[in-house]
């Protein structure tokens, strides 16, 4: 990377690449999932449900874009096969083997909050010593902090329309 870019990273660089790896393993892990469960999903309010995924699943396509951009400023290298992601990941992967839309909101909710964790952990690290990495880090938490409320707020108003009927 730059060589001053570099020098105002008050951070062991090598760690932070390393953890930037682990989120860009969560962020195609979540994309996937969110892909793959708006292609089967079946239940009430699917419509709505299925527009919502693949919103996020393209929203987690572009946070992995950013990191793989801000590992390699740093002079890292991005993991660079799917094998790795399973390894590095802080989030997994949850099947979407019961294509329910209520189980794969739950899914991918339970996803959300581990991605919340995460930003809000590298924010804490990066606050004060690596600006750059610290507003990327505050884009995506700002973008998985309104999936979570957006997937739950869907299985409210399904919980709603269950009473009424
Ligand atoms: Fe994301
Ligand atoms: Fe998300
Ligand atoms: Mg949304």
């Amino acid at each position: 990377m730059g060589k001053r870019g570099r020098e105002i990273v008050k951070l062991d660089v090598d760690e932070l690449i390393g953890l930037l790896n682990k989120a860009f393993a969560d962020e195609w892990l979540a994309y996937y999932q969110y892909w793959v469960g708006a292609q089967v999903a079946v239940g009430p309010m699917r419509g709505a449900v299925v527009a919502e995924l693949m919103e996020h699943a393209n929203d987690e396509l572009r946070h992995a874009g950013m990191l793989v951009e801000r590992i390699i400023q740093l002079g890292g290298d991005p993991l660079l096969t799917p094998e790795t992601w399973y390894d590095e990941t802080n989030c997994g992967y949850e099947t979407p083997s019961d294509p329910s839309v209520k189980a794969l909101l739950d899914q991918n909710i339970k996803g959300e909050q581990c991605a919340i964790d995460v930003y809000d952990k590298i924010l804490k690290l990066t606050e004060g010593k690596d600006p750059v990495t610290y507003n990327m880090a505050l884009e995506i938490l700002e973008d998985e902090v309104e999936h979570e409320e957006d997937l739950q707020a869907l299985v409210e108003d399904m919980m709603i329309a269950k009473d009424l009927y």
